[in-house]
């Protein structure tokens, strides 16, 4: 492979999506905050930055997988930041789900400093970014996603193209959105059942089989039954995502209202100290109360 790529940020999808392009044979060069998180990736072939600037330097290709906008905007503009380095002509691919407020400020930067920005979020979770399997949601132009697609076929199952950059951004917003109400709602459904007198794991056979069941709806009931909280996607992401979803719907003069239900669960899950904890524990307050 002749593509130079770099990716920065190595945490729960990040460090399974580097292994992926070290498999495919990629030249890597990682960075992440805590450098450890990097250690099995050197062991493996990739270059170890100390600063996102000096892991730029060289690559046509640069990917974010950052927790949130305050981590991207660090990462990409703040000081020692991939954008003050970036070479001519590189593409940078913002992957993290983040704002489209954030992300047509990136664009800008990066134009400015004669790159191109894809904003291409992912659905899938941990063992889909260990697998290779994740699903990309794409925004900007043909050319630039054209010069991507070896890279990120290298991480994915489908690459889809939602149109001018920032699309990627709305719909993994729209796409989480649902996800978080969702969770939140099945949180209160199974607390209820636990309460109510009826056969837990019947109910559940009943609920994923019919109309309510979904891939969400079994893998983290499932989680939930057995208070297994191993970190697929950390709780505090989930608020973030839909504090972010709320304010990107009403700039569409749409009122999330269920998001603003669902993130009073989330918050208080958090402040019960299970932000840290998979977006699973959501539940437990509930069972608490
Ligand atoms: P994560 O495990 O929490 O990793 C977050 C990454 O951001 C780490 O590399 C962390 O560095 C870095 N970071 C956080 N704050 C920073 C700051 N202020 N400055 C520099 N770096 C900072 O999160 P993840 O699960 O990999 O998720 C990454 C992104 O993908 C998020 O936007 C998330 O919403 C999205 N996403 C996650 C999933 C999932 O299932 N997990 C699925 C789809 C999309 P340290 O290691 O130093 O903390």
């Amino acid at each position: 492979m002749s593509k130079s790529v770099a990716i920065l940020g190595l945490g729960t999808m990040g460090s399974g999506m580097a292994a992926n392009l070290l498999k495919a044979g990629f030249s890597l060069t990682v960075y992440n905050r805590t450098a450890a998180k990097a250690e099995a990736l050197v062991r493996d072939g990739a270059r170890l930055a100390s600063t996102p600037a000096e892991a730029v330097k060289g690559a046509s290709i640069v990917i974010g997988m950052l927790a949130d906008d305050t981590a991207s905007r660090e990462v990409w503009a703040g000081r020692d930041g991939a954008l003050e380095a970036v070479q001519q002509g590189a593409i940078l691919i913002e992957s993290s789900t983040v704002s489209p407020v954030l992300i047509a400020e990136l664009a800008q930067l990066a134009s400015a400093h004669g790159a191109e920005l894809l904003d291409a979020p992912v659905t899938g979770s941990r063992s889909q970014a260990t697998a290779g399997q994740l699903t990309f949601l794409v925004g900007g132009s043909d050319r630039a996603l054209e010069a991507a697609t070896p890279v990120l076929k290298a991480m994915s199952k489908e690459i889809v193209h939602l149109g001018p950059v920032g699309s990627g951004a709305k719909m993994k917003l729209i796409n989480n959105f649902l996800c978080g109400v969702q969770v939140a709602s099945l949180a209160e459904g199974l607390a209820w059942i636990e309460r109510s007198g009826l056969d837990r794991d019947k109910a559940l056979s009943i609920l994923k089989n019919g109309a309510p069941g979904s891939p969400l709806l079994g893998a983290i009931s499932a989680r939930m039954v057995n208070h297994d909280y191993t970190v697929n996607f950390l709780l505090k992401l989930m608020a973030k995502d839909l504090a972010y979803a709320q304010s990107e719907a009403s700039d569409c003069g749409v009122h999330l209202k269920t998001s603003e239900a669902a993130t009073g669960h989330f918050e208080t899950a958090i402040a019960k100290g299970f932000g840290e904890s998979d977006m699973a524990s959501v539940i437990e307050p509930l069972r608490g109360q």
